[in-house]
């Protein structure tokens, strides 16, 4: 019997539980699992490895946004952040969302200096925005929290805190910014 077609219905349900719907990115439990194998993979190469770096990503006041133009308006927005952070990354990065209006990416091979560069262009693109929606422009702007892995890290929760840290602290300086 052809298995084939069962074969592509099992990737088809992998690729389902592994992805948000809103925003057709990583969902948050398939981004954890990458980055604990990102971090194996580093604890096993040693030194030798290709650091990757950790971004958190947080919309400013984004309760105002649904307040003023509407919840389904608010999902276009998320919708649309994702397309722009897509296309801010590489290929082999990935990008998920990790809660309501938190996203990560974990960038391959990038050094907090690299991460930077590419967070500050992000950055930018959002605040040059604005979103189109149903319910007109939508103007938004993003914080950033960058860490690079390193050797001690044994958990996703380590650079989480790290990269947590940093965006409270882009928060906290006001804003639409990155560090
Ligand atoms: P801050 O700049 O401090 O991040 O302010 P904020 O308003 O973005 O922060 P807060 O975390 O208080 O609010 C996040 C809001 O995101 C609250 C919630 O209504 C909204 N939200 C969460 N998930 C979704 C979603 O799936 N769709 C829409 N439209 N809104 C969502
Ligand atoms: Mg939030
Ligand atoms: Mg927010």
């Amino acid at each position: 019997r052809d298995i084939s077609e069962q074969k592509a219905r099992e990737v088809e349900l992998l690729e389902l539980a592994n992805t948000d719907m809103l925003t057709g990115v990583a969902n948050r439990r398939f981004f954890y699992q990458r980055l604990q194998e990102e971090i194996r993979r580093l604890r096993r190469g040693g030194r030798r490895e290709a650091r990757s770096a950790l971004l958190l990503m947080d919309l400013d006041h984004f309760k105002r946004v649904n307040d003023r133009y509407g919840h389904a308006a608010g999902d276009e927005v998320l919708r649309n952040f994702a397309r722009l952070a897509r296309q801010a990354l590489r290929q082999g990065d990935l990008l998920g969302r990790l809660g309501g209006e938190e996203f990560g990416a974990l960038l391959a091979a990038e050094d907090a200096a690299g991460a930077l560069r590419v967070a500050e262009r992000l950055r930018r693109g959002v605040q040059q925005g604005p979103f189109s929606t149903q319910a007109g422009p939508i103007p938004l702007t993003v914080s950033i929290g960058i860490t690079d892995l390193q050797d001690m890290d044994q958990a996703p929760e380590g650079p989480l805190k790290r990269a947590d840290s940093a965006l409270y602290a882009a928060k906290r300086k006001g804003r639409n910014r990155v560090c």
